[in-house]
């Protein structure tokens, strides 16, 4: 061959793909076998693209071609090759897809498998360096392709994978399509032996829709297991295929399977992992279903057959009614495919459903791996419904927050005569416990739904509802429509009554409060909510919760702090001083700084204190003095 080159050229891999190999070559060893599932995906990606151009009726050199993969052996001279009739590459193209130019997945692949070594085999398939893993077994790898386009040059790619490649432009002609040629070294030699490359073959590319074929043999079973009647099918295949498909490890958490006749007819076989895949923070493209029409691959990954929020679904979607030369660019507009995807989601909320009526571990296992994501799904107005159903909270009933409640289960235990549906938002379910809030719907017995996740706040303003049941935050509560709830709990052993005189004068120490406050709150005034807080701020109107307030603050980039109404509970210790100390003198400056520490940390417990200075100070302010009482009282020197 080497005396027909017209053109040598010599080209260094590029310095991430460089470390790469490095670390391919010299510290990964287990599982080298993987580096056969790769070069035979790549084949069957080759094939696919070759069906497609064939397809959309391109003009294809040597269009008799079977399409298929071959894979031959050498045992005393340590060769593997694996063939395939596809789509092949131009000098060009194998320089651009092999070695030089953008390949960012091999950066980000390292970035990962710094984090975790074991990892490696599982992923690299998913960062666009697959080709790579070739040299965890190969001393030297020749690649021989001859492009389809008709008037393509065959070219020969030669590499040790250590720092550089060549690429010869050949002219004598090769059949059209890729055949790699791998010189096995030493301690991988088994990989030419006919047993282990059947085991390999059958364990991890059985499911490739093109023949394998070794020694005129068959080794893949190739059956759209997706078009087969669910009946005939055994758990451990629809595991087998999944392990495919993902490369995960582990048995998927649920399997849907489903064959749709009418008014449009399509299989769909889905799969929800165990694990969300994400973790990895992996290519956030790595997501989407494989759209087959009759059978035939027409789209890896096609991210419009499931709306986004439910991207963890892995699987395959085979219609029978689009049309095969398609263009995916086209996909979307079409009315076939709309009702496909309106119809594979259906299926997935339905499976989630269920789920969550028949296997209650099973559905909060899911929803403890995907509740950040499955919660976006608020946007999805047309299947409001079932997504409502769908969620859990924590709630003010709940021991902790592994038990987490529906909004069906709020409703069921509501009290006679409650029409809402409360909750409150904050930074964590601590917080929520704390909050000044709460305390009256403590005492009267009655639920709040806890919601500390950030998207919370979204779900439940895009839902405003459910059933007939209104969603209300608790800051947005009116004092008097709780009183149709009798207390359960008693108050907090009760403070003696003021007397007449004192009623009086508490009433001129609010009137002091709102003065020394200012404009910074509209009143102040007795709380009847309080039970264990000395005082809180409420909303003026019950128009918008302070959550919400604050995330119209992040938006239109303010920082404004709505004017609030301050309640003061007449029964705290606190209070009871403050009214000894006004009493004394009305003007003791005591006065002003305990009642601008409880305007700030109302506001701290809101999340509005955007400057922690002046409190702060005060608290050290107030902390000294009190150290000095203290040491006085113990009669320290
Ligand atoms: P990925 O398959 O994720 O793109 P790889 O490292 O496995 O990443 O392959 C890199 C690229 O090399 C492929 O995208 C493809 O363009 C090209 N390639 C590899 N093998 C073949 C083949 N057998 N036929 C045609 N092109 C191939
Ligand atoms: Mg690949």
């Amino acid at each position: 061959m080497s005396k027909t080159k017209v053109k040598q050229n010599k080209y260094e891999f590029k310095a991430e793909i460089k470390e790469l190999l490095n670390i391919l070559v010299h510290s990964l060893y287990t599982h080298k076998e993987i580096f056969i599932r790769e070069l035979i995906s790549n084949s069957s990606d080759a094939l696919d693209k070759l069906r497609f151009e064939s397809n959309k009726g391109t003009d294809i050199y040597q269009n008799d071609l079977p399409l298929e993969i071959t894979i031959e052996a050498d045992e005393k001279k340590n060769l593997l090759t694996i063939s395939d009739t596809g789509v092949g590459m131009t000098k060009d193209e194998v320089i651009k897809n092999i070695g030089t130019i953008a390949k960012s997945g091999s950066a980000e692949f390292l970035k990962q498998l710094s984090k975790n070594k074991e990892q490696a085999n599982n992923i690299i398939g998913k960062f666009g360096v697959g080709f790579y893993s070739v040299f965890m077994a190969a001393e030297k790898v020749e690649i021989i392709s001859r492009s389809f386009k008709k008037d393509a040059k065959p070219i020969k790619w030669v590499s040790d994978g250590m720092g550089s490649f060549e690429v010869t432009e050949l002219d004598e002609d090769v059949p059209r399509g890729t055949k790699i040629i791998i010189h096995l070294k030493e301690d991988a030699k088994e990989f030419a032996e006919k047993y282990r490359i059947e085991s390999v073959v059958k364990k991890h590319s059985n499911f490739i829709t093109f023949p394998i074929k070794f020694e005129k043999e068959q080794l893949n079973t190739i059956s759209a297991i997706w078009r087969e009647p669910k009946s005939s099918i055994k758990k451990e295949q629809y595991i087998e295929f999944y392990k495919f498909l993902t490369y995960d490890t582990e048995e998927p958490l649920e399997i849907i399977h489903r064959a749709v006749d009418a008014p449009i007819q399509f299989n769909s076989l889905l799969f929800i992992p165990k694990k969300n895949m994400d973790i990895f923070g992996f290519n956030r493209e790595d997501y989407g279903l494989d759209l087959y029409i009759k059978r035939v691959l027409i789209q890896h990954k096609n991210k419009d057959l499931l709306p986004e929020y439910l991207s963890f679904v892995n699987g395959v979607v085979d219609s029978e009614d689009l049309p095969l030369n398609i263009s995916r660019e086209t996909l979307q507009e079409n009315l076939i495919f709309t009702k496909i995807s309106n119809s594979v989601t259906g299926q997935v909320l339905s499976a989630l459903t269920k789920m969550a009526k028949d296997d209650k571990e099973k559905y909060a296992q899911f929803w403890k791996e995907y509740a950040r994501i499955f919660k976006m799904g608020y946007t999805d107005y047309a299947n409001q419904d079932k997504y409502m159903e769908l969620l859990r909270f924590d709630s003010s009933a709940n021991k902790d927050s592994e038990t987490l409640i529906s909004l069906a289960d709020y409703v069921e235990r509501m009290k006679k005569d409650q029409k809402e549906i409360y909750y409150m938002t904050g930074s964590s379910r601590e917080a929520l416990q704390i909050d000044p809030h709460l305390e009256v719907f403590k005492r009267k017995g009655l639920e709040v739904l806890y919601l500390y996740d950030p998207v919370d706040e979204f779900v439940i303003s895009s839902l405003a509802k459910y059933k007939d049941h209104e969603l209300k935050s608790v800051d947005q509560v009116e004092l008097k429509d709780l009183d149709k709830f009798k207390d359960e709990e008693d108050k907090k052993p009760k403070a003696e009554s003021l007397s007449k005189e004192d009623e009086l004068q508490l009433s001129s120490l609010l009137s002091k409060m709102k003065d020394i406050l200012g404009e910074k709150v509209k009143e102040v005034k007795v709380s009847e909510r309080l039970d264990d807080s000395p005082a809180c701020l409420v909303n003026t109107d019950n128009t918008m919760s302070a959550s919400m307030q604050k995330m119209m603050n992040i938006m239109s980039n303010k920082e404004e702090i709505p004017q609030k109404i301050m309640e003061v509970n007449k029964d705290h210790k606190l209070i009871r001083n403050l009214l000894k100390v006004f009493k004394a003198d009305s003007n003791d400056k005591y006065i002003a700084e305990v009642t601008e520490q409880l305007y700030d940390t109302s506001l701290l417990l809101e999340g509005y204190l955007t400057d922690p200075h002046k409190l702060v100070n005060r608290v050290n302010a107030m902390l000294e003095e009190s150290s000095e009482w203290y040491t006085e009282v113990k009669k320290l020197k």
